[in-house]
């Protein structure tokens, strides 16, 4: 039996662990962030015949550019925040906003480059980072998770990366960064910066996206996806708006017709039924703000979330309330600093069964 010890993998890669959120089947998933509300049965037939119409075509490779998709998406865009005058031309979309972030590192960072990020923070950006090649600079969110901006600026000024991450709202703490933060480190940067945004539309009100800031910053990127309110997570459809000249960047990198021609019609149909597909997000939203509500009435340390899922703590051992509540079917995420847990919201009945089995586990491990 050959190991992977035997073979000849590069070094930064030997004893590397692959990305593992638990998938098991269970009766209530809470640990992926995902949107709990699926297609409805008219949108079901709609993505049926998407598919069918291209099916005939498949012997042929699809629009490598996804011009069609990318107008779709900027008019997407346009409508969550009114005044962008976005086009296609400023919007680029990839398997995932995982694609989408591994062709920026390709882009901007590599061998001899580093970029830095704020912890806790969205794990797979040191994970990509590194697998590019590219050198990962660990700076920390401040005690509340928040990112004061002189800190940031202080952390960007030391190690000069080429790529910053700035997740809001951010994964795994839910908090969103006020636009003066953004806009310090735009100043501040001499790379590019990427505001990783997968959350954006379960943002409180009054708290504003970074695309407002677009004009006049040309190394600013702006990721999102289809995979979380937009309820298309099977999908894999990330996206991100920018600079034309960064898409200019990004087509140097990316694999010739990376997004298939399926994937393109199911994304441009459910873009067309998307009032329906966020028709969920205001009832997470206020089913989020419940969740923190109990959880600090129950005596938890929350953090404030603009996003679909809720961290709580603080736990000793937070590994026997884990296992105690996915004994009762109820599988949440073991994520972020050592004594929290997140929990993704769901509808709510999965967050009764969150409450009920959270409340055992308690009693359980007292
Ligand atoms: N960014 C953040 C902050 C995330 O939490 C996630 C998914 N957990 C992603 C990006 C990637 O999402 P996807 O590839 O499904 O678009």
């Amino acid at each position: 039996m050959t190991s992977l010890s035997d073979l000849p993998i590069r070094d930064d890669l030997r004893g590397q662990e692959p990305y593992g959120a638990p998938q098991l089947d269970v009766p209530y998933a809470l640990n992926t962030n995902e949107n709990p509300y699926p297609p409805s049965e008219r949108l079901v037939k709609a993505l049926g015949e998407a598919v069918a119409d291209v099916a005939g075509t498949l012997n042929r490779y699809p629009d490598r550019d996804a011009v069609a998709l990318r107008d779709d998406l900027a008019a997407f865009l346009d409508a969550d925040t009114p005044g962008l005058g976005l086009t296609g031309r400023r919007v680029w979309a990839a398997n995932g906003s995982n694609e989408i972030i591994q062709q920026v590192l390709q882009a901007f960072g590599g061998p001899g480059r580093a970029a830095l990020g704020f912890e806790p923070s969205y794990s797979m950006h040191p994970v990509i980072t590194r697998v590019s090649g590219t050198r990962w600079v660990n700076a920390f969110r401040d005690e509340d998770f928040g990112l004061e901006p002189e800190r940031a600026v202080a952390a960007v000024e030391e190690h000069r990366p080429d790529v910053v991450f700035l997740t809001s709202p951010n994964n795994p703490t839910g908090t969103a960064l006020p636009l003066e933060a953004i806009e310090a480190v735009l100043k501040a940067a001499p790379g590019m910066v990427v505001v990783d945004e997968a959350y954006a539309e379960f943002r409180r009100a009054g708290t504003p996206s970074a695309l407002t800031l677009l004009g006049g910053h040309p190394r600013l990127i702006v990721t999102r996806t289809m995979s979380k309110a937009f309820a298309m997570a099977g999908t894999r459809l990330g996206y991100l708006a920018a600079d034309p000249a960064v898409i200019d960047a990004l087509l140097l990198v990316r694999l010739p017709y990376h997004l298939s021609a399926v994937t393109q019609a199911v994304a441009r149909t459910a873009l067309a039924h998307g009032a329906e597909l966020l028709g969920g997000v205001e009832a997470l939203r206020r089913e989020r703000d419940a969740a923190v509500a109990w959880l600090r009435a129950e005596g938890f340390a929350v953090a404030d979330s603009d996003a679909n899922f809720v961290l709580f703590g603080t736990f000793p051992d937070r590994r026997r309330v884990w296992e105690a509540m996915l004994g009762e079917g109820v599988l949440i995420r073991e994520v972020g600093p050592p004594e929290w847990l997140r929990v993704s919201v769901g509808t709510p009945e999965e967050m009764a069964a969150f409450r009920t089995a959270l409340k055992n586990a308690m009693k359980e491990s007292l």
